[in-house]
């Protein structure tokens, strides 16, 4: 990370990185090999489109290989750069640390306006750069296995695989090269909801801890918190939707494209995103007050904002104004380092998007095992464990001479099956690295937040590896 620009995604990232560094006692040689990229692979390509020539330009970065695979995802958007790939990966090293699945850091992009092709042409674009990028080992189970994430999703993780398994028939582990993948392309259940399940679960778990509570300034509980979400992608969608319909939190605020909803009552989010599939962005929608300068949001009263677009959306130009007291980084990199600094002046929380989102490469880890496995998650447990737990609830009726009630009945009973398992996995890894977090932060007077503990935890773990075992 050293050709920043002033106000880059990167700079913010080098900018959290040294503060963190600074509070740790690192070699120095270590803290310098982890400021930067461990390799940028650039590549443009032509591809026939109506008759003409286009060429594309798209990147893979790897920051760090000190475990292999390196992972993380590809996005398509025109607002990719060289420099913003670098940062996401650095990010995706420390989110994997600090979530501890055991992958180096990855990511990749492509300057492409998704939206603007026909499907056949997006096949064929993503096929293209799919080969470029296993050209290069940046396309392997063992090396490199990227995974969704802006403009992305199971469609091009499928062209992808198909791509690396025409390339070497007889790898046997050739799933494994991507994660993300829809289920009967050997994907997991629950990948595609995992980084808004990440996002819930995080939440929940801030919410058992009282004393962070209190330094958020906010009444216990998640039930009837009011909640501004931008962005009702993959990520903001399922993320507001969990919240709404199992915390029963109030989304009062949806910020799209074209604008921004508001509804004190609560949105339902569902709805809204039908209509969004529907009509291409959210103006007209009935039931809620549309806003045509839908950032404006941002600075709405409310309890909770959940950031779950674009990076660098809270800036030095509005972090005065935030009032949300707590904000839930959902999406990479959305608060500047200057907005990440006036916000912590202001009291504000901040869920950092290291872990905030870190669940979607939590159930990747989950689908690359599986892949590996050659089996689906309870396939062989599955029936014996339902049985087992029939006969223990039939035996306390038993002796209690009592029926035990429905709901305690299906909680015992509750199925093994890949879904159900993929959750809790994720509930358990979240949790556990949440404690962690708040165990810096809460532990040491010279650590001021959350996203400072998170970094100085992931880069811990990650020197771990390169003092003590690296060649
Ligand atoms: N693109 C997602 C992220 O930024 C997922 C990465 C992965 O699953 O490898 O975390």
């Amino acid at each position: 990370m050293s050709a920043e620009q002033p106000h880059s995604f990167m700079h913010s990232v080098k900018r959290m990185y040294d503060f963190a560094v600074s509070k740790m006692d690192l070699p120095t040689g270590i803290a310098e090999l982890l400021g930067e990229c461990r390799t940028v692979y650039q590549v443009r390509f032509q591809v026939k489109i109506n008759g003409e020539y286009q060429v594309f330009k798209g990147w893979r970065a790897t920051h760090s290989e000190h475990q292999l695979p390196a992972k993380g995802g590809i996005r398509f958007a025109t607002e990719v750069n060289q420099d913003e790939v670098e940062a996401l990966a650095a990010l995706m090293t420390f989110k994997c640390a600090v979530v501890n699945v055991p992958f180096g850091g990855s990511k990749g992009g492509l300057c492409i306006d998704p939206r603007a092709y026909s499907r056949e042409d997006l096949d064929m674009i993503t096929r293209r750069f799919a080969l470029e990028l296993e050209k290069k080992g940046y396309l392997s189970p063992a090396l490199n296995v990227p995974a969704p994430d802006m403009g992305t999703g199971p469609r091009e993780m499928a062209l992808m695989a198909d791509i690396y398994r025409t390339l070497h028939p007889g790898d046997i582990d050739a799933a494994a090269c991507i994660t993300g993948k829809p289920p009967e392309m050997g994907g997991v259940e629950g990948r595609t909801e995992a980084t808004g399940r990440g996002v819930q679960y995080a939440m929940q778990e801030f919410f058992r801890h009282s004393e962070d509570i209190a330094a958020a300034s906010l009444s216990p509980g998640l039930t009837g918190k009011r909640v501004v979400v931008q962005g009702l992608g993959n990520v903001g969608y399922h993320a507001a939707k969990f919240l709404e319909e199992e915390d029963g939190c109030l989304i009062i605020g949806i910020i799209e494209r074209d604008g921004g909803l508001w509804s004190e009552k609560g949105l339902n989010v569902e709805s809204v995103f039908a209509y969004l599939q529907e009509h291409g962005g959210v103006k007209g929608y009935p039931d809620a007050e549309y806003v045509a300068d839908g950032n404006s949001l941002l600075e709405a009263d409310c309890d909770i904002l959940v950031p779950a677009a674009l990076e660098s959306q809270i800036h030095e130009g509005n972090a005065e104004k935030i009032k949300a007291n707590l904000i839930v980084e959902a999406a990479n990199g959305p608060v500047t380092a200057e907005a990440d600094e006036i916000l912590r002046q202001r009291g504000k929380i901040i869920i950092p998007d290291m872990y905030a989102n870190a669940g979607g490469v939590t159930v990747s880890y989950f689908e690359w095992t599986k892949n590996l496995a050659h089996m689906q998650f309870g396939k062989m447990g599955r029936r014996f464990m339902q049985s087992r737990a029939e006969s223990a609830v039939d035996a306390l009726e038993q002796v209690m001479g009592d029926k035990f009630p429905e709901k305690l009945r299906q909680g015992f009973e509750k199925e093994a099956d890949e879904l159900n398992l993929v959750r809790s996995g994720l509930e358990d890894t979240m949790c556990e690295a949440y404690q962690e977090i708040r165990e810096i932060w809460h532990s040491r007077d010279d650590v001021p937040d959350l996203r400072t503990a998170a970094y100085i935890l992931a880069i811990g773990r990650v020197a771990h590896y390169y003092t003590e075992y690296a060649l």
